[in-house]
């Protein structure tokens, strides 16, 4: 049994070309679950597909957990550099005899597929070699199979599923070392979870038959049987299984939309696991709360209105600090330029404003426009109507009333009171032309936040630009 062991999670990719939401989100529960229980949590890659597992796309990989803040311990496993290893257990299972050589040639298998169908029998193929004497063994290429059990039932006890059943009579005695003395896929993946010491196996329910085939292979070696447990896979708002049409399903386009790990994490771990009613929490509360037992057996849906109202929320709750990080970093990953000092300066001013509303990175973003542009201030056609004749004077007026007044909120709306009075005038009306002095736009944060964060100096000469 394995539940007494220190707790060793890995997350086993295939390099695609990109970090796939569910595959973050495995990625996510495999974190949790170790680093919640001072355990390891383990990568690797399962690059055995040469064509596809270029060093490019085990990167793409690996940035997106860093982006999303999942670190792993030791350096990546690289299954294809195991190839020796698989090789050497499967002839030691030759050796222990639950494993045979067969020499069945693809045509043998072939011929004995079509007589199967023909008598309406399962196609499973049932090599002649299982128990053939060795003294028999022809000078002839070979691969080497399970000897599976033939009769009764393989259970997975899964963490998720609960007690899954396979009649043996499904499972075909599978190859593990092909004629060319590379391992299967499937014989690899049960050496190196061996070999990592994993004693928790959480992955997408789409292997869950394969966890019965791996199953008898720990078998076969005596080997400790990791906890199995199968999550069900994301669906899309439709309930149907993702796929592109349902929106971004890389996780990087949800960077490059500009959700900050934060939100994404506390997100993912939400889809398809559940702590009482909890819908928003840190990690820290995710690292607490995370269990097996939480996950659910339906398959969860991504919900776009979801992430947008816990982006909201973390975005409300980070640090000012960790906030302008995550504002660096998303103008890079989208290939916007860095922000220069002034703006910084500006931005930080104004960021407990806009932090409080924006749901998104970009959409604070665009609230603050006003403190990253420059002047003169490009006025956009909607907010130029703002600016009459009479506004104009308006704005002239409350510059020269704002030139000696201290730069407190009392004071900037007491100076703007007045004037708007002197023209009979709402603070709401006079709002308009400053808005479109101030940030050249109609829908800003308010115009007295605004003035506090540009000061004195520069709001001035941005009223005085716009003043006839
Ligand atoms: N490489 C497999 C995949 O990307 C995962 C295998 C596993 O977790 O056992 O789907």
């Amino acid at each position: 049994m394995t539940e007494n062991r220190p707790v060793v999670t890995r997350f086993a990719p295939s390099p695609t070309g990109y970090l796939h939401i569910g595959g973050a989100r495995t990625a996510l529960f495999n974190w949790l679950y170790a680093r919640g229980r001072g355990g390891k949590f383990l990568l690797r890659i399962e690059d055995t597909d040469r064509a596809r597992s270029t060093p490019e796309a085990t990167e793409a990989i690996l940035k997106g957990l860093t982006w999303l803040g999942l670190d792993w311990d030791g350096a990546p496993v690289s299954q294809f550099e195991g190839r020796d290893r698989h090789a050497e257990v499967a002839r030691e299972m030759l050796a222990n005899g639950s494993a045979y050589k067969c020499f069945s040639t693809p045509e043998e298998i072939e011929a004995f597929r079509e007589t199967a169908r023909a008598e309406g029998r399962s196609t499973l193929f049932l090599s002649p070699w299982r128990d053939a004497d060795p003294a028999t063994y022809p000078e002839a290429p070979y691969v080497i199979r399970l000897r599976a059990p033939r009769e009764g039932q393989t259970v997975v006890r899964d963490a998720v599923q609960g007690d899954v059943t396979f009649g043996n009579d499904q499972l075909d005695d599978m190859i593990l070392l092909r004629s060319d003395g590379t391992p299967t896929y499937m014989h690899a993946v049960v050496v190196d979870d061996h070999d990592m010491g994993v004693t928790h196996i959480i992955r997408g329910d789409d292997h869950l038959t394969n966890a019965a085939r791996q199953q008898q292979v720990y078998q076969g070696m005596g080997w400790d049987i990791p906890v199995f447990a199968h999550i069900p896979l994301i669906h899309g708002t439709d309930g149907k299984k993702l796929s592109k049409r349902h929106g971004a399903v890389g996780l990087h386009e949800y960077a490059a939309a500009g959700y900050p790990a934060a939100a994404m994490r506390n997100y993912l771990a939400r889809l398809g696991w559940s702590h009482g009613d909890d819908e928003l929490f840190d990690d820290a509360q995710a690292l607490e709360w995370f269990d097996l037992p939480g996950i659910g057996k339906a398959p969860a849906r991504l919900d776009f209105k979801k992430l947008e109202h816990v982006s909201g929320y973390h975005i409300g709750q980070m640090p000012d600090e960790d906030l302008m990080q995550e504002i660096a970093d998303y103008l890079g990953e989208t290939g916007q330029n860095p922000l220069g000092p002034v703006q910084i300066t500006r931005l930080q001013a104004i960021l407990p404003v806009l932090k409080a509303k924006a749901k998104t990175l970009p959409a604070l973003l665009e609230q603050g426009h006003f403190a990253l542009t420059e002047r003169p201030v490009q006025i956009e056609e909607k907010a130029l109507t703002a600016l009459d004749t009479v506004s104009r004077g308006i704005l002239a007026e409350l510059t020269a009333a704002l030139q000696h007044d201290s730069w407190i909120r009392e004071d900037l709306e007491a100076a703007a009171k007045l004037i708007g009075e002197r023209h009979g005038l709402g603070l709401g009306k006079i709002a308009a032309p400053l808005r479109a002095a101030l940030a050249g736009r109609s829908s800003t944060p308010s115009v007295f936040d605004m003035m506090l964060a540009l000061g004195r100096e520069e709001t001035l000469a941005r009223l005085q630009d716009q003043a006839g």
